[in-house]
């Protein structure tokens, strides 16, 4: 990597990327940044701002042209994360089209062409949102426990169950199901491409939550809802778990790059912080402890840069397996946290008030230990390949 969290420039980065990147940041701290406090206030990013994130390619930059995307490559994707967290856009605005952009290549990858050609080029342009929906009330971890069932009947199935934590849950139009098709433990999973207007559907509360006061996480209940058979992703019942576990290699390498970038800026927003303050008489710059901790935490966030830059290489070029990746979600996001904490530290009660950048990442930064597999699951996969 070159530069700094502001001019991140990393190797995997072609130069149509570093050409983009620069009209993104732009396109960010003039037409989105401006509604974060609106968003926050109103706990969700309304449509308008999905609509026109639609407008500037924001959305779906590596679904392939034919189906209205920006005809990029996961490159792009990651660019635009990164630049979503750099703009301080990364809680709210950055988590919703981040799912959301990952759920289009479930669509992608999965659906029959026709549902492809009707269902992406409404996620490029905004006009229609996606979640995607695993975790219930009473299992998590254990994705092979869910109990929302989906029970074959003439042209399609019909689902019953409930979800929770649903990231996107309120706005969401087309929602990615986890359902239980069969009795055989994974092979008994599928996943249902749920339209939120069918009857039956119901989205519960919007979740008040510690950090990401800008996103929708919900409750969503499926009352006997009727799921045609074309919604099923994957050719036949049963692939449901081999389809996650293949697209979530993507989501945690979303959680590094988060990581590595909110690093960065903790740093930087940091020494520049305890160079102003004064106190007895000198900048907390001064302090021998300051700089030895902001000595460790620089180091941690470039390691960490230098790691996440080497695995999104391995990743574009088709190398990174579920084990390293769920390595460096686990290693990326617990260091994360400590860097933010010492960082949060160096502030004093500056550090509490959400006016400081500090603040904003210190919370948001928080359920990146939980979501995408919490990292005691992460470490139970790295385990099991020793
Ligand atoms: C803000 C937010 C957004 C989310 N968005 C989505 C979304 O869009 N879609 C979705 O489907 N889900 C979403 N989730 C859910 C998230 O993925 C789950 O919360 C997570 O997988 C953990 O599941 P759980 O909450 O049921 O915890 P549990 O599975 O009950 O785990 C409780 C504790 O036990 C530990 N534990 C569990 N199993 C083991 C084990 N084998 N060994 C050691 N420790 C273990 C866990 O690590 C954890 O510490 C979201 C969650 C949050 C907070």
């Amino acid at each position: 990597m070159s530069g700094s969290a502001t001019n991140i420039v990393s190797p995997w980065m072609t130069d149509d990327v570093i050409m983009l990147q620069d009209s993104v940041r732009k396109v960010l701290g003039k037409e989105f940044l401006p509604h974060r406090e609106q968003w926050e206030e109103e706990g969700i990013v309304n449509r308008e701002a999905w609509l026109k994130a639609g407008e500037y390619g924001l959305l779906c930059p590596s679904i392939p042209e034919e189906f209205g995307g920006g005809g990029g490559s996961k490159a792009h994707d990651a660019m635009l994360a990164q630049e979503v967290e750099r703009a301080g856009l990364g809680g709210g605005f950055g988590v919703g089209i981040g799912t959301h952009c990952m759920i289009a290549h479930y669509i992608l990858a999965y659906a029959s062409e026709e549902r492809r050609k009707e269902w992406l080029p409404k996620l490029a342009s905004g006009e229609a949102i996606a979640a995607v929906a695993m975790t219930e009330p009473g299992t998590g971890s254990d994705l092979k426990a869910i109990r929302t069932k989906a029970t074959k009947v003439p042209g399609g199935y019909r689902v019953n169950g409930q979800k929770i934590f649903i990231s996107n849950g309120q706005n969401a139009d087309l929602i990615v199901t986890v359902c239980r098709t069969g009795d055989d433990g994974s092979k008994g999973i599928s996943l249902l491409v749920v339209d939120a207007n069918a009857e039956g559907f119901r989205r519960g509360r919007n979740l008040k939550k510690i950090g990401l006061p800008a996103q929708d996480t919900s409750e969503l209940f499926f009352d006997d809802v009727f799921v045609p058979d074309e919604n099923l992703l994957g050719s036949e019942e049963g692939q449901g778990f081999y389809q996650l576990m293949n697209q979530l290699v993507w989501e945690r390498m979303l959680c590094t790059l988060g990581a590595v970038v909110s690093m960065e800026l903790a740093v930087e927003h940091t020494v520049e912080y305890v160079k102003s303050r004064k106190v007895f008489g000198q900048a907390v710059m001064d302090f021998q402890n300051t700089q030895f901790k902001l000595a460790e935490c620089k180091t941690q966030a470039s390691v960490a840069r230098v790691y996440v830059d080497q695995l999104m290489q391995r990743l574009l070029d088709d190398e990174l397996d579920p084990t390293t990746s769920a390595m460096a979600k686990w290693w990326t996001t617990d260091t994360q946290f400590k860097v933010l904490d010492e960082c949060l530290q160096l502030h004093g009660g500056y550090g509490y008030m959400t006016e400081y950048p500090i603040a904003r990442l210190w919370r948001d930064a928080r359920v990146l230990r939980i979501w995408a597999g919490t990292n005691e699951i992460m470490k139970v996969i790295v385990a099991r390949d020793l």
